[in-house]
């Protein structure tokens, strides 16, 4: 059985994460060993030598990420990114609820290392109850001297701000997420700069996502060597957490060594196939990921080949769709979404996926034209690479993936006015491609 790493604690019995629950696990060892032995230069040293990669979506090399502050600075902010959003993705979710220490500790470690004195925690606006936990244990870390003045007699100070978004997908990118702790609305800004020299309130800025923050403790104390021989090295080190849902017998947040298979995480861990019908399609890596299908489930877990098989891994949410669903559906359902959550800022993605959704809802309601199948890759590519922020890109998978590997569904949807999904459609407004049944709703 491989080793878990950052749910160590979370099947323990009767653990609640609470700060003496915590520290009887070894929590903030790390941080008293990285105050004894490690000034912040050899702190980012050894997170580039285990080669951590980001946990949110990118998977940046976080060392070679806090190296790109510039040397001269006089205020430097980190902000943990929790605004977990993506769908099919709740990993972020059950670390900081399970056991919020660890990310807590991971923020000092990351604050120290870059010279911050001030974090922010941009937690996700839906997260209600999370939040009071988090909150709690900002609480406690501070009476107990791990947060604020003089950090266990170090000299290192750090103020710890949770701030909740309002429920805007777009603020989990990090320039929107800055946008929204400066009290403006949530709209990425337009790169270079990026936000290691212009971040928040215009000063060098870092942001990792929670579960990169959370590995942090655990390099500390186990040695960066540890850590780069585990999972998949030498570019995809360390274990990552995967929430599996959809038509699985087991769906829930799995980590495992990166590098595993997506048969082993479906089949061995998952439980395998609901109602035990055939594996259709799954999406790898969240909704901004491209569709696989049943010929990529012995891809191997990792950034890179992930990458060269055609999609990404993205934020770790693995969704299973058996022979029930049709795809056509599937696309529209993710563009509904997409639609919605564009930020409007620019004309590609906020028109784009406008016309995305109506071509799609069209066929989806036995209304499409053949030449759909031509028109909807045409959009896409007018969208893609051509937008403030990765949104643009993202929006576009679903179709383009779909498109590709499930061609005949969308035939069918058009020339036959055929669905697997076998219920009737309800024709669609040609103005606005509501279901006509729905429209003003
Ligand atoms: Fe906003 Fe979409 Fe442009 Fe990103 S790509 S800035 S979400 S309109």
């Amino acid at each position: 059985m491989a080793e878990v790493v950052l749910f160590r604690n979370r099947d323990l019995p009767g653990y609640t994460g609470s700060l003496a629950d915590y520290e009887r696990q070894e929590g903030y060892a790390a941080l008293r060993l990285m105050f004894k032995q490690y000034p912040p230069a050899e702190l980012i040293e050894l997170v580039k030598r285990a080669n951590l990669r980001g946990r949110g979506g990118a998977g940046f090399p976080t060392g070679m990420k806090w190296s790109f502050l510039p040397k001269e600075r006089t205020v430097t902010y980190l902000c943990c990114n929790a605004d977990e959003s993506e769908p099919g993705t709740f990993k972020d979710r059950e670390l900081m609820t399970v056991d919020p220490h660890q990310m807590i500790e991971g923020i000092v470690i990351a604050s120290y290392a870059i010279g911050a004195h001030a974090a922010y925690i941009y937690m996700r606006g839906e997260f209600a109850s999370e939040a009071v936990i988090v909150a709690r244990a900002v609480q406690e870390a501070y009476k107990a001297g791990y947060l604020g003045k003089n950090i266990l007699g170090s000299g290192f100070d750090l103020e710890l701000t949770l701030h909740r978004g309002a429920g805007a997908y777009i603020c989990g990118e990090e320039t929107a997420l800055l946008e929204s702790i400066e009290g403006k609305r949530g709209l990425p800004r337009s790169k270079p700069p990026f936000p290691a020299t212009h971040g928040l309130y215009g000063k060098p800025t870092v942001i990792n996502n929670v579960e990169t923050l959370a590995s942090l403790p655990h390099i500390l104390r186990r040695g960066a060597e540890w850590y780069a021989s585990i999972g998949s090295p030498p570019k995809s080190p360390g274990t990552r957490i995967f929430s599996v849902s959809g038509h699985v017998k087991r769906p829930g947040n799995y980590e495992v060594p990166m590098g595993i298979t997506f048969r082993q995480l479906i089949f061995d861990l998952a439980g395998g196939m609901k109602s035990d019908r055939p594996l259709k399609a799954f999406i790898p890596g969240g909704a901004s990921a491209s569709f696989f299908t049943p010929d990529h489930l012995d891809v191997k877990m990792d950034f890179d080949e992930v990458a060269k098989a055609g999609s990404m891994l993205g934020s770790g949410g693995v969704t299973v769709m058996d022979d029930s669903v049709c795809m056509v559906w599937a696309a529209a359902n993710l563009l509904r979404f997409f639609h919605h959550e564009s930020c409007g800022k620019c004309t590609p993605c906020r028109e784009g996926s406008n016309w995305l959704l109506r071509v799609l809802r069209r066929i989806e309601h036995g209304q499409g034209r053949l030449t759909d199948l031509d028109l909807l890759p045409q959009v896409c590519g007018n969208i893609a690479g051509r937008t403030v922020c990765a949104f643009g890109d993202a929006e576009t998978a679903p179709v383009v993936s779909t498109l590709r590997h499930f061609r005949a569904e969308y035939e069918a949807h058009i020339t036959r006015k055929e669905c697997v999904m076998g219920h009737a459609r309800p024709p669609v407004d040609a103005a606005t491609a509501h279901p006509i049944s729905f429209a003003g709703h």
